[in-house]
């Protein structure tokens, strides 16, 4: 278990399944550039923060939502939390209940929590996004005691909702992950560049210079060199 000042962000997460220099370069170095992802990310995550609970027909829906898990030792904030209705108040028996569902502080019946997190773009073949909405879905399950088995993430790009399991191995990835994020963080040091395509991506590629150190390195010289010639031809 951890403390209270040993949490971290859930979205370091993100960044460290993306790349651990680059997760080390803003939760270590604080260092922060923005690129049009970044901002249309930010301004996406600011309207779904707008906090609060609201229903929708029997869902109880809130924004905002502060999640915390010191088993993994992470703290963050769901875009979204749905809450369905698994038991009415008015059909709970004490007996049927049990097992039934989640508890929620100060409302009757019983719930299963459903996370859903908003992204730019779309639906991404890595797990990254994924292994995000699964930190919050063991937060959600560390806070309410009780199984928070799937949530979704929805892409502003497509405007698609995906359906996300949390499987036995997705949860076991989200959990490596955490503990690599801890290790990384108390380990205080950026890895070194290593230049891939995701790195055209990354918003710290200007801090980064990724291409110059794999010269420096001595990798892919030629590479580069072709690059570098592609890019001043007219
Ligand atoms: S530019 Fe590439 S190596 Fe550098 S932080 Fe970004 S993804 Fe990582």
């Amino acid at each position: 278990m951890y403390t209270e000042n040993d949490l971290l962000p859930i979205s370091a997460l993100q960044h460290l399944a993306f790349c651990p220099r680059q997760c080390a370069l803003i939760h270590v170095e604080q260092v922060w550039a923005e690129n049009r992802q970044t901002a249309e990310g930010r301004l996406l995550h600011q309207r779904a923060h707008d906090t609060g609970t609201t229903w929708e027909g029997e869902v109880l829906v809130t924004r905002g939502l502060d999640l915390r898990c010191l088993r993994l030792g992470l703290v963050g904030k769901a875009d979204v939390v749905e809450f369905h209705p698994t038991i009415n108040a008015q059909d709970l028996d004490a007996d049927a209940a049990e097992g039934a569902g989640l508890v929620l502080p100060g409302r009757k019946g019983r719930w299963r929590a459903h996370p859903v997190e908003y992204k730019r773009g779309k639906r991404k073949l890595e797990d990254v996004d994924r292994v995000q909405l699964c930190a919050q879905a063991l937060c959600l399950e560390e806070m309410l005691k009780g199984a928070v088995p799937q949530g979704s993430l929805f892409y502003g790009k497509t405007r698609r909702r995906e359906e996300v399991l949390f499987t036995p191995a997705l949860r076991a990835e989200t959990e490596r992950i955490a503990m690599e994020l801890h290790t990384l963080i108390a380990a205080g040091k950026t890895p070194p560049a290593e230049y891939s395509p995701r790195c055209e991506s990354c918003s710290l590629i200007e801090v980064c210079l990724p291409q110059a150190a794999g010269l420096r390195q001595g990798h892919s010289a030629s590479r580069y060199l072709a690059k570098a010639l592609n890019e001043l031809m007219p």
